[in-house]
């Protein structure tokens, strides 16, 4: 085993054929990241945890690694920032948005809402959605406010009730997202809420797509229009970024994290007893069970001033905000999917707004894996690429990409903890 390097230590690393590289090293004081600069190369670091990924997934198994069990870490991240796809950030007109898409934090889990609980306070929120289609507004998922824009007039939970009775299709077990959402509201709901934005999100029709895809959506006869149904909904008060650096700093001097910096290139430096890895499980195995479809995206930011917002008052109904709601999604219209004012929801003080649009992208190189896609074919691949995980005793995968199943944040954490057990039970 090699040793720890210091917190101060100046690191560069030479990997096989390439030239000398500076890598940021973060310091044990927390996230005051120093560049290092000079020609050091570090022939061996020794810790107990490579951890591929500073994510919920990466950052999970760090924080709990170093300070139930007292092990060292080295969280390896390629990316310049910590958080993963939950990175937040202050642009540059003071508003706090999320990078990589709006990620509303919600739960059941009580041992993960405690976990995290640690390193952060909540801001509640009930995340409230439209969808923008046939011209107007629509409260999204469908519930009885939908129902009675719909027939426009006032209706009740019963005759809602009945009246999906009648439209829906009889599908006993649906077994794709088409299915899904025919067999609870029928066609002309499914054509005008979910056709034409699974398309664009997805590039496959809802039929060549698993049925848990539409079916996270709920469809309310009540009048409950929160877009999500879990019992805890809340953002961290102080952003994901405020909380991942806490848990980082939780962990004291066993954690060291480089950013830019993929694992492969470190390889040949680092002894580790085992590894937790949270990037692509095919890109792991060097694609030799075949590539997994992905899909990925594209964010385009536009910034107001307050002068700039007053012209839009008669459309969002409040002073300071562009849009009336937190997210719009756009079943029908435009290229990108959804438009997302996040200020709606942070509750962020702050005269400037920023919204944020979403475009699907076809997955390739130089783009993000955000999706892993939810379908037949690629559930044959991913199970081989299980098989080859399950048989990889000195790795642990987790989260999103490396094992490939459509998480949410707290479930990944839940996962992590539960890794963490398993690990902790193997020491023993
Ligand atoms: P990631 O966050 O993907 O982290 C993995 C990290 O590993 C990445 O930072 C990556 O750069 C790094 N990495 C990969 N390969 C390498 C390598 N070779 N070397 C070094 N580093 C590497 N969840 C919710 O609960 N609510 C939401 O509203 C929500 N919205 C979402 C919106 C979008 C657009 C997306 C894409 C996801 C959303 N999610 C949401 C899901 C959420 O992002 C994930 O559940 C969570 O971030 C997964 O954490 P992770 O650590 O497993 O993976
Ligand atoms: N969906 C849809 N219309 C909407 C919102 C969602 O058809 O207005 C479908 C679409 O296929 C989407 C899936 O439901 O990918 C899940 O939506 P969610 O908002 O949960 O997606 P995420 O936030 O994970 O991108």
């Amino acid at each position: 085993m090699g040793r720890m390097p210091h917190a101060t230590e100046r690191v560069s690393i030479r990997s096989a054929g390439r030239p000398l590289r500076e890598l940021r090293f973060l310091s044990d004081s927390g996230l005051s990241a120093a560049r290092c600069r000079g020609d050091c190369f570090v022939m061996s670091w020794g810790f107990d945890y490579l951890i591929v990924g500073a994510g919920f997934s990466g950052l999970t198994m760090a924080e709990r690694l170093t300070t139930q069990s007292g092990a060292t870490c080295l969280v390896v991240e390629r990316r310049a920032h910590i958080g993963g796809n939950a990175h937040d950030r202050y642009d540059d007109h003071g508003v706090l948005v999320h990078t990589y898409g709006p990620h509303y934090f919600r739960t059941n889990s009580k041992r993960v809402r405690e976990y995290l609980s640690q390193f952060t306070e909540w801001h509640p929120v009930d995340y409230k959605i439209l969808s923008w289609t046939h011209g107007a507004y629509w409260p999204f998922p469908i519930n009885l406010n939908t129902f009675e824009q719909l027939v426009g007039r006032p209706s009740t939970p019963e005759e809602m009730a009945a009246t999906l009775e009648k439209w829906r299709v009889p599908i006993a077990s649906p077994s794709n997202s088409e299915e899904v959402i025919l067999s609870q509201v029928g066609r002309e709901l499914y054509e005008r809420f979910f056709e034409g934005y699974t398309l664009k999100q997805w590039h496959r029709h809802p039929r060549e797509l698993d049925a848990s895809v539409c079916g996270r959506i709920p469809v309310r006869t009540n009048r409950d229009d929160r877009y999500l149904a879990e019992k805890f909904q809340a953002l961290p008060a102080a952003g994901y970024t405020r909380m991942f650096e806490r848990m980082l700093a939780a962990c004291g001097g066993r954690v060291k994290v480089l950013l830019n910096t993929d694992y492969r290139e470190v390889l040949p430096q680092v002894k580790f007893k085992r590894m937790i890895y949270s990037g692509p499980v095919d890109e792991y195995f060097d694609f030799s069970e075949g590539r997994l479809p992905y899909r990925s995206l594209r964010f385009e930011a536009e910034s107001f001033t307050p002068e700039q917002l007053v012209s839009r008052e008669p459309i969002s109904g409040k002073k300071g905000f562009w849009q009336p709601a937190v997210q719009v999604n756009f079943p029908n219209d435009h290229d990108y999917t959804r438009l997302v004012e996040l200020k709606h929801a942070t509750g962020q003080l702050c005269e400037n707004s920023t919204v944020i649009r979403e475009y699907p992208a076809d997955f390739g190189p130089g783009m993000e894996a955000y999706y892993p896609i939810p379908a037949p074919d690629s559930a044959a691949i991913s199970s081989r690429y299980k098989a080859r995980a399950d048989a990889e005793k000195s790795t642990s995968f987790l989260g999103r990409l490396a094992t490939y199943n459509y998480y949410n944040m707290d479930q990944v954490v839940a996962l992590a903890l539960a890794e963490f057990k398993k690990i902790l039970g193997m020491d023993k």
